[in-house]
């Protein structure tokens, strides 16, 4: 089969082209391998865009694959979520859905094979005494006071621990390789455990369930996988996966391959610890669009195709780093700068009358939707005498350098004239209600007027009239620390308090009415904003999904 060029591939891409060239193998089988215990992260992207990424551009194959063998973690509403983000990401396994519990009985079967051979006994030592047993690095283990029973009594027992005549916990299946071996995955690990606990798929079928380890490579030898590709924390056991391999009659012999982990700054992406900020409303369930899961990003309005172009610019080695959240954020902005709609919305209004405006009356703007995309047509909307700024785009007694609006000061309305303040209203307390301004009839959409008077604040506006209301959700960074995992106290003690401004008074261009839920758009001047599930037609809600330039990069260089 043909290899695809490409300059710089990675190590794993060259050994596959080694194995095709070698004729080892004539296409390549891989396989995504998710636990169903919680949501996929930004980092299980890194794994599907490598492992569906090789069958795209080899022409093979790959497998999604349920590793379901701890019942007691696991549930369907974690299976279907998975499907529906990588399918979102862009992926798709064909017909190739498996789950390890559809191999139950057949690992059964090869648990039997290894007590036959005298390669696996029965423990009755509980786990506590199985793990001091094992002993550590500088320390060689302890043989079982169980580990010579003959391969009838083990295969008797292992029959009732199968049929429920044991307590939970009270024995276990181990294989019976080397206590005093080097690697501790080696000292007789465990393959079976009795666990009454209800399947997602078996039901109550098995009150024995075999380990992950007993199972993941004899799943990949069932599906004649190829290419086995983990993370590195898998290294290690390796040596175990192979034995099992070597004295199982299992029908194909699959090549593990390591890769490192991704990990991003600004966040944490341990499932366990993901699980803790839903249980513990630190966020608002899996989805949240602040949490580095798929389906968080998604509701965020990130692009599939910005995660992908992510994972592959990060690429795929064997060293350990952390990336920068601010490089993701950076492709987020470069797709939705080619393919979101333009519009403007105030998330703080502050109500301008233009007073030399005639009441009652309005014009029709007219712009392109899409500077970068010509495709995308023109966009019309309104001006009126009653409009909104932000109310940030106005000073009443403004520093020297200040371009926007102020008392006597000139601006630019985005894509219309130019308005000038002539007068501030304020209520009993002193706070500004209004102003009121006149505009200059010379200078409609961004023509300077004739005098060449020129002003060089421009400040984005929406006419009151026209207007539709909306919540708009202002999402930064979850952590305020680089490394939550490793800064002092617990990850949560580092949750950034702000992660969630709420602008529950925005003021949106009517055309954002007709935008349907997930389209991410552009709000001029402001940054990119998505349509958020709970948006409605009586309440509009919008989650900002990144600014137009990295607020934290000046954050950080100012501190
Ligand atoms: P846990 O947090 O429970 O250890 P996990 O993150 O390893 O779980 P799995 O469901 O076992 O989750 O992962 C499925 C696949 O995704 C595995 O092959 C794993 O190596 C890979 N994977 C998980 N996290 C990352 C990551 N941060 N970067 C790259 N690949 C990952
Ligand atoms: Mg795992």
């Amino acid at each position: 089969m043909s290899v695809p060029s490409s300059p710089s591939k990675d190590f794993i891409r060259e050994i596959i082209d080694e194995d095709l060239s070698s004729g080892k193998h004539d296409s390549t089988v891989t396989r995504f391998p998710p636990e169903p215990n919680g949501y996929l992260h930004i980092g299980h992207a890194k794994s599907i865009c490598l492992n569906f990424g090789i069958a795209e551009e080899y022409g093979g194959r790959c497998h999604l694959r349920f590793d379901d063998t701890n019942p007691s973690k696991e549930d369907v509403e974690y299976v279907d979520s998975i499907k529906e983000d990588i399918q979102w990401l862009g992926f798709d396994w064909g017909d190739h859905l498996y789950f390890a519990s559809d191999y139950f009985d057949k690992l059964y079967k090869w648990a039997k094979h290894l007590i036959d051979e005298g390669k696996a006994y029965v423990d009755d030592q509980t786990f506590d005494e199985i793990r001091k047993g094992r002993g550590d690095l500088t320390t060689p283990g302890t043989d079982s006071p169980f580990r010579d029973r003959s391969a009838e009594e083990n295969l008797e027992l292992f029959k009732a621990m199968k049929k429920g005549e044991f307590d939970d916990g009270s024995k276990v299946l181990r294989a019976k390789i080397d206590m005093a071996h080097p690697n501790l995955n080696m000292r007789d690990p465990i393959l079976y455990r009795i666990a009454r606990a209800h399947h997602h798929r078996t039901g109550d079928e098995w009150c024995i369930y075999p380990m992950y380890d007993f199972t993941h490579g004899q799943s990949d030898a069932l599906e004649y996988v190829t290419h086995s590709l983990c993370t590195l924390e898998f290294e290690n056991h390796r040596p175990l996966y192979e034995w099992f391999l070597d004295n199982l009659p299992v029908p194909s012999q699959p090549r593990q391959i390591e890769f490192s982990r991704l990990n991003l700054n600004y966040t944490v992406m341990s499932k366990r610890k993901l699980l803790q900020l839903v249980e513990d409303n630190h966020v608002n369930g899996w989805d949240d669009p602040r949490m580095p899961t798929i389906s968080g990003l998604r509701r965020r309005g990130y692009p599939p195709e910005a995660i992908r172009n992510f994972c592959k610019t990060i690429g795929i080695t064997k060293f350990q780093s952390t990336n920068d959240m601010a490089l993701l954020e950076s492709g987020v902005r470069d797709v939705l700068n080619r393919d979101a709609r333009r519009f403007m919305a105030v998330l703080d209004p502050l109500k301008v009358v233009i007073t030399n405006y005639p009441e009652g009356q309005s014009e029709e703007i007219e712009t392109v939707a899409n500077p970068e995309n010509p495709d995308a047509g023109m966009r019309h909307f309104s001006f009126s005498r009653e409009i909104y700024i932000e109310r940030d785009d106005f000073m009443e007694d403004p520093p020297k350098k200040y371009f926007r609006l102020s008392p006597g000061n000139e601006v630019r309305l985005r894509n219309a004239y130019f308005i000038k303040c002539e007068e501030v209203i304020k209520d009993a307390d002193g706070n500004i209600t209004e102003l009121h301004c006149t505009y200059d009839t010379d200078t409609p959409r961004g023509e300077n007027p004739s005098d060449g008077r020129k002003v060089k604040g421009v400040v984005h506006w929406v006419s009151a009239a026209h207007s539709v209301d909306a919540t708009v959700r202002l999402y930064d960074r979850l952590f305020s620390v680089e490394s939550p995992d490793s800064a002092e106290g617990t990850f949560l003690d580092h949750l950034n308090p702000d992660s969630l401004t709420e602008m529950p008074n925005a003021k949106l261009e009517g055309n954002l009415a007709g935008v349907p839920n997930g389209e991410t758009v552009q709000f001029e001047r402001l940054g990119y904003f998505c349509v958020d599930k709970e948006s409605s037609a009586e309440n509009r809600v919008f989650n900002r999904t990144v600014g137009l330039r990295d607020s934290w990069a000046k954050v950080k260089a100012k501190s």
